[in-house]
């Protein structure tokens, strides 16, 4: 389970992005994130494993205070939380396999990845998320060759090999076309479903909020204006 309470961020230049922000998100539910540009949605994904520095508040994961973690703390908090990005951020000269593996070793993982070296049981669950996502066809393939929508499931399976406590994907679809956006969508929650994992997404778009995540946050200038059922939206959220 996920915790903000009382979430602040003014960045360095003073602009306020976050004012008091406080929820809870229940294992399995997929919370949507919607809001004009500037709301402060990227910044509030960022805060919870503190790629932004939170200016007050706390962000509890489980029982652990993420706010409070020291440098060495917070790398092992982060390897609970798997990220998703927008841009994939996927290596493009390595394979579909390798890109899995890397995720969760990191840099040390990437240069095994030139030895082969591995571990089987590794390698095994590795296949066996890749071919939950759909690629069990493209595993040796290299990054630069897949769609878009290959790679964002490379992505998924990549924030899945560290099994994560937590899901934060920001803006998964706004470099897909409708239908592969309304797929990636449809595995995210599925899985999300399947393994009881907390997620927050960045959803720059209503309509696919409407249809696949039953519960979103309306931020507008930093602040929660709406957290409730999609269908209870109303045009100017
Ligand atoms: P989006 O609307 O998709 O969130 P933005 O244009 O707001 O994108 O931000 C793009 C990038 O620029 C982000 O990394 C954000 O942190 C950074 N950024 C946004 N506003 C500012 C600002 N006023 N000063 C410095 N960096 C900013
Ligand atoms: P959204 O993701 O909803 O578009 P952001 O979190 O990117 O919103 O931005 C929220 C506010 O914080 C905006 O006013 C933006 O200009 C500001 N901001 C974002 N990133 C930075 C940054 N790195 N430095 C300064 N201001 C920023």
């Amino acid at each position: 389970m996920l915790r903000l309470k009382d979430l602040s961020k003014v960045y360095a230049t003073g602009d306020r992005a976050l004012t008091d922000v406080s929820l809870t998100v229940e294992p399995g539910q997929v919370v949507g994130l919607i809001g004009p540009s500037g709301a402060g949605k990227s910044t509030l994904i960022r805060c919870i494993n503190r790629l932004v520095e939170p200016t007050s508040g706390q962000v509890y994961l489980g029982d652990m205070d993420i706010t409070g973690l020291s440098r060495g703390g917070l790398r092992r908090a982060r390897r609970r939380i798997g990220m998703i990005f927008q841009e994939y951020a996927l290596v493009e000269r390595l394979t579909v396999m390798e890109n899995v593996l890397s995720g969760r070793l990191g840099y040390v993982g990437f240069w095994r990845s030139f030895f082969r070296k591995f571990p089987p049981a590794s390698i095994e669950n590795a296949y066996r998320l890749l071919d939950r996502v759909g690629l069990s066809d493209h595993v040796n393939k290299r990054a630069d060759a897949l769609s878009g929508g290959q790679r964002q499931r490379v992505g998924i399976a990549r924030a899945l090999e560290q099994d994560p406590d937590l899901l934060l994907i920001d803006e998964p679809t706004a470099s897909l076309d409708p239908k592969t956006s309304r797929q990636i969508m449809r595995l995210i929650v599925e899985i999300c479903d399947e393994r009881g994992l907390p997620a927050i997404i960045n959803i720059h778009d209503v309509a696919l909020a409407q249809q696949f995540v039953r519960r979103v946050i309306g931020l507008q200038s930093g602040r929660v204006v709406f957290d409730g059922s999609p269908d209870e939206l109303t045009a100017d959220v």
